[in-house]
C-alpha cells in the first residue's frame, strides 16, 4: 500500500560537515514565486548574486556565478572546462576530497600526478612546490578545508609558486566558504569552487564558483560549441576542434548565459538561486570577519567540552579546520551505536568518517546556522549521556562547564580561547 501521508520531517540538530541546518530566512526565500529566467527581475537578481559572490570570495573577478548541481558539479565544471586530454595536473592529497579532484581530472583525460600525506596532517608548502618543479603541471588542484580529516591547508605560498611557474591554481573551498577566510585574489587562486550546504547553510544543489582572466583565457583558447554549432575561437582552424566535452559543464556557454549576452543554456534553478542569494546576503550582513570569529568561538567551546569529558581530538592541531572537529572514538566503544543513539534519543546527527579513518573518529561540524551556542551545548550534553549509556568512562559533568567557561570568558574579555 503506498502511503499518502503528509510529508513529516523530524526536528533535528545537525552537527555534521553538511548538509547543515538551513537558515530559516533562506527557506522562506525559497517559497517565493517562480519567474522566467529572462525576466528583467530575474536577470537583475542574477547580477546582484554575482556581485555578492565576488564579496564572498574576496575577489574582483568578473566571473562569479553558481553552477547548478551539488558542490562537485562546480568542481567538475571548472576541471572539464580547463583540462584538455594529456594536460598535466598535480593534486596534493590529504584526505578524501583530494581523491575526488583526482578522479574528475582523470575522467577528463588529464595526466594526473598525486602526492599524499598522512590523513590528519597537511603538507609543508615546500613539499608541494618541489613536486611542482618536478612535474611542471598545467594545473595544481587542491582542497582548502578537508572535511574528511578536519584539516585546513595554507594556500598562499602555493598560489605564489603557481604564478611563478605559470600553472593554474584551482581550489575546492566547498567546506570553508562562508566559515573561514577564502582570499581568492590575495592568495593568487585562479579558480575557486564553493558549496552551499556547509557554512552557507543553504540546501545542497548549487555550487558557487569564481575564476579569473587567466582561467577564462584558457577556456576561451579552446574551440567553442555555440548553440550546437562548432565555431572557431581565436581564428583557429576547425580541424583543430577541441571543445569542452561536457555540455552541462561548459563554462564558455555558461559565461554567455551569465553575461549580458544572455544566451540560453539550461533553465536556471530558480528557487535555488533565491536560496543562494539570501544565504550570501546573510553572510555579508553578518560580516565576513565577524562570521569567521563566530565559527572560531563555537569551535573553541566545543573542543574545550570534548576534552573536559576526557575525549581525545584527532589530527594535527596546527592545521585544524575550525568548522570540523574530529574526535577519536574511545577504544572500547562502538562508534556507530553511539551515533545512532544520539540520533534516536536526542535528534542530534554527528558524522562518521571514511577510508583509513572509518570507525576511528567522529566528525562534528560547527558550520553556518548550525554553529550556535545551544547546538554546541546540546551536542556535548547528548554525547556525554550516550557515552555513559554505552558504559564508556567519561568525566561526567565536566563538558558543559568547560564550554560555558569558554563562552563566559569570551563574553567578559572578547578574547577567543
Ligand atoms: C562536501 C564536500 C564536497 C562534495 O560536495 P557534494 O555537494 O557532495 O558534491 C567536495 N569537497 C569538499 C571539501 C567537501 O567538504
Amino acid at each position: 500500500m503506498p502511503t499518502r501521508k503528509e510529508l513529516s520531517i523530524p526536528q533535528r540538530t545537525i552537527m555534521t560537515p553538511g548538509p547543515t541546518e538551513a537558515e530559516p530566512r533562506v527557506l522562506r526565500a525559497m517559497g517565493a514565486p517562480i519567474i522566467g529566467q529572462f525576466d528583467p527581475a530575474f536577470t537583475d537578481m542574477m547580477n546582484e548574486t554575482m556581485q555578492m559572490l565576488r564579496e564572498l570570495f574576496q575577489t574582483k573577478n568578473r566571473w562569479a556565478y553558481p553552477i547548478d548541481g551539488t558542490s562537485r558539479a562546480g568542481i567538475e565544471a571548472v576541471l572539464a572546462s580547463v583540462i584538455e586530454p594529456g594536460d598535466r595536473v598535480l593534486v596534493p592529497i590529504y584526505g578524501r576530497f583530494g581523491y575526488l579532484l583526482t578522479e574528475i581530472a582523470e575522467r577528463y583525460g588529464a595526466d594526473v600526478h598525486t602526492i599524499e600525506c598522512e590523513w590528519g596532517t597537511v603538507f609543508q608548502p615546500e613539499e608541494i612546490i618541489s613536486e611542482m618543479k618536478k612535474v611542471s603541471p598545467k594545473i595544481v588542484a587542491m582542497v582548502h578545508g578537508e572535511t574528511s580529516t578536519g584539516r585546513i591547508h595554507p594556500l598562499k605560498e602555493i598560489g605564489e609558486a603557481c604564478r611563478e611557474q605559470d600553472a593554474l591554481f584551482i581550489v575546492d573551498a566547498v567546506a570553508t566558504i562562508g566559515g573561514c577566510a577564502v582570499k581568492t585574489d590575495e592568495w593568487n587562486i585562479d579558480a575557486v569552487i564553493g558549496g552551499t550546504q556547509k557554512c552557507l547553510s543553504v540546501p545542497s544543489g548549487m555550487a558557487p564558483i569564481t575564476y579569473n582572466d587567466r582561467t577564462a583565457a584558457v577556456i576561451a583558447g579552446r574551440k567553442k560549441v555555440e548553440r550546437g554549432i562548432a565555431t572557431a575561437a581565436d581564428g583557429q582552424m576547425l580541424s583543430d576542434y577541441r571543445p569542452i566535452t561536457s555540455n552541462y559543464f561548459d563554462l564558455s556557454q555558461l559565461e554567455d548565459y551569465w553575461s549580458e549576452r544572455r544566451l540560453n543554456h539550461h533553465t536556471e534553478a530558480t528557487t535555488m538561486l533565491y536560496a543562494l542569494r539570501e544565504g550570501v546576503r546573510l553572510v555579508l550582513e553578518e560580516g565576513l570577519e565577524e562570521r569567521f570569529r563566530r565559527h572560531r568561538r563555537h569551535e573553541k567551546a566545543l573542543m574545550a567540552g570534548l576534552s573536559a569529558m576526557g575525549l581525545d581530538l584527532f589530527g594535527d592541531p596546527e592545521a585544524k579546520l575550525p568548522v570540523v572537529t574530529c574526535v577519536q572514538i574511545p577504544q572500547e566503544a562502538d562508534g556507530e551505536s553511539i551515533r545512532s543513539m544520539l540520533l534516536s534519543q536526542f535528534g542530534i546527527e554527528i558524522a562518521s568518517s571514511f577510508g583509513p579513518l572509518q570507525g576511528k573518529i567522529w566528525r562534528i561540524g560547527t558550520m553556518g546556522y548550525s554553529c550556535r551556542k545551544e547546538n554546541v551545548l546540546f551536542v556535548l550534553a547528548g554525547l556525554e549521556a550516550v557515552l555513559i549509556r554505552h558504559g564508556v568512562a567519561v568525566k561526567a559533568g565536566e563538558a558543559l562547564q568547560a564550554a560555558l567557561n569558554i563562552y563566559d570568558h569570551q563574553a567578559a574579555t572578547g578574547v577567543l580561547s
